[in-house]
């Protein structure tokens, strides 16, 4: 057994909610209070680089222990925030051993109830021992899990100088919920040649493909008029608007309408007056063509929208958000690889899948260091049902180690 357990008892308890609305870095201050304690703790394992860099990311080095001198160096990478959504303050984790399989009622709110059937894989948990949080906060799995695996698989090669590897650098973010966690990453200092953060789901993935995304603004600008004198003349930017989210197609096309590898064109946000109606999209898709396609879409139904008001004009602004790491990855098919053999190698039957979203390794990877995801057992994260497995903690501690260990032996 290692020490993941304890840590990860240690670390929910460090309130580190991340704030959207902040325009600081990180976004709020308290993430700083674990990023220290992971400082104190990885120095304490004589990992003597450990240091927590102006803007609040901690880098440490595992040195190499392999006489080999061209072993790739290699990255472990978790956030230290926990969502917005759900408050992380005071957390009182539970850990239910040996759990039978029936509900599991959280005690400080009795209507939070863990339930095979309503939670997947939670019915692959039965005989493990099951943490949740107590009812009233999230539990801060998502990604404190990783967190807690990075340092107990840190100590495990600290104080197993029988497995070789070559140099591991350790990477805490802050801000990854709020879409910020890779801003202010210098990736020049960290140095590594391939990363993998530790943010995943069940036990055995590996998630190697994540959405390509680009955000779109439309502004439309209407034709104003007093609304006594205005026949003939008005054309109002607010319905010019409302045309056009209502010639969206509806039953494709949306995140309520698509799963697996579809994606859509989905309106986020509208503001504005008679004059001037500025209306924002995010366009999701795992190609590149695939989101060149849904631009023109959305184009064309604001053109032919357009047609009946011939003196109102729309300005039309693609900004590109992040692409599918799948594209950097095939370039270097060894990082996948690795991460499977690992898995192998501690027993599992590696699944791999895409992300219906974007992580800081799909930035991370276009940024020069190509990194998938790997499980994390983070489970309805984001929720007051969040949960984990002891199990497959000790499971990813496994494999962390055992992907240092193979990128040493194949060097
Ligand atoms: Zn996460």
């Amino acid at each position: 057994m290692t020490s993941v357990l304890e840590r990860f008892l240690r670390y929910v308890k460090i309130d580190t909610q991340s704030d959207p609305n902040s325009e600081s870095f990180p976004s709020t201050a308290k993430q700083r209070d674990l990023s220290n304690q992971l400082v104190v703790e990885l120095q304490e394992l004589g990992i003597e680089d450990a240091h927590l860099d102006e803007h609040g990311y901690v880098y440490a080095t595992i040195p190499s222990n392999s006489e080999k001198t061209d072993i790739p160096v290699i990255c472990f990478c978790s956030h230290v925030d926990t969502s917005p959504d759900v408050s992380g303050a005071h957390v009182k984790p539970i850990v239910h051993k040996n759990w039978g399989g029936s509900d599991i009622v959280l005690p400080d709110d009795t209507t939070q109830i863990l339930r095979i059937g309503e939670l997947h894989d939670l019915d692959q948990q039965i005989g493990n021992d099951i943490v949740t949080a107590s009812g009233t906060t999230l539990l801060g799995a998502d990604n404190k899990a990783g967190v807690a695996e990075i340092m107990a698989a840190t100590e495990y090669l600290v104080n197993h100088p029988e497995i070789k590897h070559g140099a591991i650098r350790i990477l805490f973010t802050p801000d990854e919920e709020v879409g910020r966690g890779t801003e202010q990453v210098n990736i020049a200092k960290l140095g590594a040649n391939f990363g993998y953060t530790v943010d995943g789901e069940a036990v055995g993935t590996l998630e190697d493909e994540t959405f390509s995304a680009d955000g779109v603004k439309i502004t439309v600008h209407g034709v104003s008029t007093h609304p006594g004198y205005a026949l003939g003349k008005l054309e109002n930017a607010l319905k010019i608007a409302g045309d056009i989210l209502a010639a969206l197609p509806k039953d494709s096309l949306s995140p309520e309408t698509t799963e697996g590898k579809q994606g859509f064109i989905h309106p986020t946000q509208i503001e504005g007056i008679q004059e001037k109606v500025t209306l924002g999209f995010i366009l999701r898709d795992f190609t590149v063509a695939g989101l060149n396609e849904k631009e023109a879409i959305l184009k064309e139904i604001a053109d032919n929208v357009l047609i009946n008001y011939p003196n109102s004009s729309i300005e039309f602004k693609v900004t590109e958000q992040y692409r599918n790491m799948k594209e950097i990855l095939n370039q270097h098919p060894q990082v996948l690889e690795n991460a499977l053999l690992a898995m192998q190698k501690a027993g599992l039957n590696p699944i791999q899948r895409s992300i219906r979203g974007g992580t800081d390794g799909s930035r991370l990877s276009f940024m020069g260091l190509p990194c998938p995801n790997i499980f994390a057992g983070e489970h309805a994260f984001h929720s007051k049902l969040e949960w984990v497995s002891v199990q497959d903690m000790e499971k990813a501690v496994e494999v962390i180690v055992n992907i240092a260990q193979i990128w040493e032996e194949k060097a």
